[in-house]
């Protein structure tokens, strides 16, 4: 069924603004149905793990030290065309470029501290799900 999830986390920034609510509000009037959920904290190893694909980047230490500042909140989502509805939901990387109304555009400060994740692709959804969650933790 990894064509219809995706996977997301509410980024510490977002979490330590108090937008835990808002933004789950968002993700539930678009559709999503919440599949599996924690608050939780990445260790460093964790958040090099989870962003190894920019470990040659300049900001890579910066992006590692933001993801383990504090507690996040991990979840899996489900809806037809997850992982594309999913990054339109939350807008452009850079909250600057964010379009109206999207998760980014109204809760994001920074192309760093930008609130929320949602995978790219099917493949990472499932690779980055399982990451987070054991089978019995998903519904
Ligand atoms: N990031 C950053 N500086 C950049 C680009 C990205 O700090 O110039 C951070 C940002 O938190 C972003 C994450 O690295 O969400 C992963 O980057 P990616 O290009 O995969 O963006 P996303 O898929 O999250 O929109």
């Amino acid at each position: 069924m990894a064509t219809n999830r995706t996977f997301t986390m509410l980024k510490p920034d977002a979490v330590e603004k108090g937008h835990i609510g808002a933004i789950l509000q968002m993700i539930n009037a678009a559709g999503f149905r919440i599949v599996a959920m924690k608050l939780t904290q990445m260790t460093t190893s964790d958040a090099e793990t989870f962003y190894a694909i920019h470990k040659e980047r300049r900001f890579f230490p910066e992006l590692v030290t933001y993801m383990t500042r504090g507690p996040i909140v991990a979840a899996i989502l489900e809806k037809e065309n997850a992982v594309e509805d999913f990054r339109t939901l939350i807008g452009a990387t850079n909250p600057a470029d964010a379009a109206e109304g999207t998760i980014r555009k109204l809760y994001a400060a920074s192309i760093g501290e930008n609130a929320v994740h949602g995978s790219d692709s099917d493949d990472n959804a499932a690779i980055e799900g399982a990451f987070h969650f054991s089978g019995r933790e998903m519904f």
